[in-house]
């Protein structure tokens, strides 16, 4: 296959030029200014567009097994790539949770599945307690050797602090991130959304600041001290930002993600939206959301990950308290990025989405060296509003709905083969 008349974009080679690119089977074979196509090529006409790196999304929720209602790898996978991401990371929330090597051994997907209707590649992140219930540990070399690539029990935080200092521990020595979801259950009590002026106008209770930050406060220190590698997930708050400085300034091994709903939105959304603004962490103060943007800006965000969160149109209905918690992010979250960071440059862009989430969670990709994986993700500044009745995924709530987005998802390559190719703009 041959890319013709693209801007190449790879932070890791500090390329961005007009160049044509060469895939051979699933790699990436050459790159230069004006090859010549070889007899019986695939040719695709990429002007007008950035030729970048797989983008990979390192905090997904597959709900594959257990709760298919939701979604299934296939139709994650197929939002996947319609939203740019060549791989996903998949979060072990499910049922069994991924907490053996067998559960791991359905979900793992180093290579796209026509089959099994896999489009983009999974790598799954194994739990850090068995059923995440917070208490015992496992036997994460066996769990790394079944796939996995990294160690969370998102959508829960380890109370217990002696357990998660004895799980930081025990990963220290084999290189791989703790993904900690900060969120002290006993501070967040009934909460739904952000504790503040909005929550006490609504009338609605709050889960404050101090629930993320003092966890992520814990989980450093005790990181620190086993010498362990932690990614703070969706970090929401501005002082949350503050102490991975804090951390980094000691030397810490400690890195972060942002989100596209926390940088776009705040607890304003309430107001309007209800339980559609319902997220964990919650959306929170104008202040925060722009101390992210800055953070991002500033280069103390590593990456960013959508948290996407699919659930049924009826688990998102109903009233406040019960609805479901989180948004379909996959197809929007490339397209949010780029309005809340307009003035990010295409390099430093590309690496938050694609070269920095694989080296830190140590997964192929990331570049367009010579050699490398023949993942693509390419995209234009072509305006287009949200529709979430196109949705792949079977989760539909987004809080960005009816939005226009400044950045879209023209193609996306996965192992050499086009997992998706946009249409001529017909959604503007
Ligand atoms: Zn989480």
């Amino acid at each position: 296959m041959l890319v013709r008349g693209g801007r190449i974009v790879d932070p890791r080679q500090r390329i961005d030029a007009l160049r044509d690119l060469r895939v051979q089977g699933d790699r990436i074979v050459e790159i230069g200014e004006h090859l010549h196509a070889h007899p019986g090529e695939e040719i695709v006409e990429a002007a007008g567009w950035i030729v970048a790196p797989g983008f990979i999304d390192a905090h997904v929720h597959l709900r594959e097994p257990g709760f298919e209602a939701k979604e299934t790898l296939a139709t994650g996978t197929a939002a996947a790539v319609r939203g740019g991401f060549s791989a996903v990371c998949a979060m072990p929330n499910t049922e069994p949770a991924l907490d053996s090597s067998e559960t791991l051994a359905r979900v793992s997907f180093a290579r796209p599945n026509r089959e099994r209707g896999i489009r983009a590649r999974i790598y799954p992140i194994a739990a850090m307690t068995r059923a995440r219930a917070g208490q015992d540990l496992l036997d994460y070399a066996t769990l790394l050797a079944a796939g996995a690539v990294a160690f969370s029990d998102d959508g829960s935080t380890i109370a217990d602090a002696r357990v998660m200092r004895d799980v930081l521990r025990a990963l220290a020595p084999l290189d791989r991130v703790a993904i900690a979801h900060a969120e002290d259950a006993t501070l967040k009590a009934d909460g739904v959304m952000n504790e503040g002026v909005v929550s006490a106008r609504l009338g609605v209770p709050g889960s404050p600041a101090s629930a993320e930050e003092s966890i992520v406060a814990r989980d450093i220190i005790l990181a620190l001290e086993a010498q362990a590698r932690l990614h703070v997930a969706h970090v929401s708050t501005a002082r949350s930002l503050e102490l991975v400085d804090w951390a980094r300034a000691r030397n810490g091994r400690v890195t972060c993600e942002v989100t596209p709903h926390h940088l776009l939105l705040t607890d304003e959304a309430f107001e309007e939206l209800g339980a559609g603004a319902k997220v964990n962490p919650p959306l929170r103060s104008g202040d925060d959301a722009r101390a992210l943007r800055e953070a991002v800006r500033r280069g103390a965000v590593d990456f960013f990950a959508s948290d996407h969160a699919p659930h049924t149109a009826q688990e998102k209905s109903g009233d406040i308290a019960r609805a479901a918690v989180g948004f379909s992010g996959l197809e929007v979250a490339v397209g949010a990025y780029a309005r809340a960071l307009p003035d990010l440059s295409a390099l430093d862009f590309v690496a938050l989405c694609s070269t920095r989430p694989a080296e830190i969670l140590g997964l192929p990709g990331g570049s367009l060296a010579i050699g490398a994986p023949a993942d693509l993700t390419m995209f234009s500044d072509h305006p287009w509003r949200v529709d979430s009745a196109k949705f792949a995924s079977k989760g539909r709530a987004t809080p960005f709905e009816g939005w226009e987005l400044p950045r879209r998802i023209e193609a996306t390559i996965v192992a050499g083969e086009i997992a998706f190719l946009a249409d001529a703009p017909t959604d503007f």
